[in-house]
């Protein structure tokens, strides 16, 4: 079983040959810093909307290294952060709405560049499940289902599925019901990444690999090979953002683990279905997110080590063999015909979370200085939406993605270590005892384990 080496994504597709290392100081339009998806689909705008732009990229490492080469590849129009938080913003709820509306066409909007660029991600617009196997995962379904009613999401947004539809589906071991949304798509998303660089490439982007930026001002990149100077400097860093001069507080690098099964046979894909490739999740506390693979596997998430102290990212990806041996269990646990495949590979990345668990895209016109990130763990889809933002903002064009709520929306700073440490490794030691007791009990209630966590976290639920 191979452990870390970025991710099973990038081994399966191989990684890339490395672009150039940026080859001294140079004056550019606009700077981005961070190759994932929110540099590069910025950077993909911009220089589709203004050719004549000289749009420079300056990544550490190779485009993809990051969260965008190793996540689940949910394109999901979740919104990553509170609908209540959001609404405080001077738009209230129906600015929220549109923030929503426009990720739902975001997953679209993903679709069709990668067919219009010739992008072979293995998209598939499932949907997405989440599903239920506990008294009281089931009754958190129902009153999120309320509070979407509410909020004015009908049937064509979300639905209940009890266990019976749901089995036609898929059959997970022990699931009572699910909720289901069309909004979302699977994709291998190393293979989005790398083919965005490219279409980024071929659109005249300056993406320069292996070059790390040491330090952001005004006006200023710099890195050790030399400075770029550019009236704009977009910081698209995410997870990584805590070693970045001044950043150290503003988002927390939360781990998530994965891993990925061997090809499982005809004979397992008839017993488990998942003909329709939904992207599938539940409602545990400590939850785990899941795909069929465009290479017929499961590849499954879950939280793994959750915070390193110090804000301290992985090696390569490589991850402890107790949390292997964790999302095992959980694999074949709800897949038992998966059990004979195996795990061929494991890995982890970090995603940024900001305090208040709200995303953030913003840019300060008179400094020059923007960046998008905080997406908690649903960024696939978010950062096209952010990139798409972040371009209108630099080229001062008003549209309708610049008044959405999280444009310029400020979170607080996170405690300092050992607070920080602390506080993240006993939320999810209650968030996972509060899943136990759930499991071994038939009530309805949520543990008030997991609210004692909620009030430490200020996770809005
Ligand atoms: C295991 C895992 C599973 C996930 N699953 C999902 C999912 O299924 N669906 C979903 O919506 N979201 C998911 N996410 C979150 C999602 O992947 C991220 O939110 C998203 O990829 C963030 O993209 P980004 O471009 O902002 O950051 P990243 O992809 O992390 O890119 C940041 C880049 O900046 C570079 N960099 C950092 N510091 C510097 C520097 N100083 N100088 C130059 N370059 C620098 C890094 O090398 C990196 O390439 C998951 C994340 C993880 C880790």
């Amino acid at each position: 079983m191979r452990n870390g080496e970025v991710s099973y994504w990038w081994q399966a597709r191989g990684i890339p040959q490395r672009r150039p290392s940026l080859p001294g100081s140079t004056d550019a339009d606009v700077c981005i810093v961070g190759a994932g998806y929110t540099g590069l689909w910025t950077a993909y705008y911009l220089k589709r909307a203004d050719p004549a732009l000289r749009v420079v990229v300056l990544e550490a490492s190779f485009a993809g290294f990051g969260a965008s080469g190793r996540n689940g590849g949910w394109v999901t129009a979740a919104l990553p952060g509170s609908r209540e938080r959001y609404a405080r913003h001077p738009r209230g709820q129906d600015g929220v709405r549109e923030l929503e509306a426009q990720l739902r066409d975001t997953v679209d909007e993903v679709a069709r560049v990668c067919a219009a660029e010739g992008i072979d991600a293995g998209l598939v617009k499932g949907g997405t499940l989440s599903i239920a196997t506990t008294a009281a995962q089931e009754a958190r379904l129902r009153r999120q289902l309320e509070q979407d009613r509410a909020w004015g999401d009908d049937a064509r947004i979300v639905r209940y599925l009890d266990g019976t539809e749901l089995a036609t589906r898929l059959q997970v071991t022990g699931a009572v019901g699910a909720l289901y949304s069309p909004h979302c798509a699977r994709v291998q998303p190393a293979a989005l990444v790398a083919g965005l660089a490219e279409a980024a490439d071929r659109a005249g982007v300056q993406l320069y690999e292996a070059t790390p930026v040491t330090s952001i001002s005004s006006g200023r990149a710099r890195t050790p090979a030399g400075d770029v100077r550019a009236p704009y400097i977009l910081r698209c860093t995410e997870g990584f953002t805590a070693d970045i001069p001044g950043q150290h507080r503003t988002l927390l690098p939360m781990n998530s683990s994965m891993i990925v099964t061997g090809p499982l046979s005809e004979e397992a894909w008839k017993t488990i279905g998942w003909d329709g490739f939904e992207t599938l999740g539940d409602e545990a506390h400590a939850y785990i997110y899941a795909q069929r693979t465009p290479d017929g596997r499961i590849a499954l998430g879950g939280r793994g080590v959750p915070y390193r102290f110090g804000s301290g990212l992985d090696h390569d990806g490589a991850i402890a063999p107790s949390t292997i041996a964790q999302l095992g269990r959980i694999l074949r646990r709800m897949f038992p015909a998966a059990t004979g495949a195996g795990i061929e590979h494991a890995w982890c990345g970090v995603l940024g979370v900001p305090r208040d668990w709200c995303a953030t895209v913003t840019l300060d016109r008179q400094a020059g200085l923007g960046w998008a990130g905080g997406y908690t763990g649903h960024g696939v889809a978010a950062a096209n939406l952010a990139g798409r933002t972040l371009a209108d903002l630099v080229r001062g064009i008003p549209s309708p993605l610049t008044t959405l709520p999280w444009v310029g929306h400020r979170s607080p700073r996170w405690e300092p270590e050992p607070a920080r440490w602390a506080g993240v490794h006993s939320l999810y030691a209650l968030y996972r005892t509060a899943d136990r007791l759930e499991s071994a009990r038939r009530s309805p209630r949520t543990s008030v384990l997991a609210r004692v966590g909620d009030l430490i976290s200020g996770i809005p639920h």
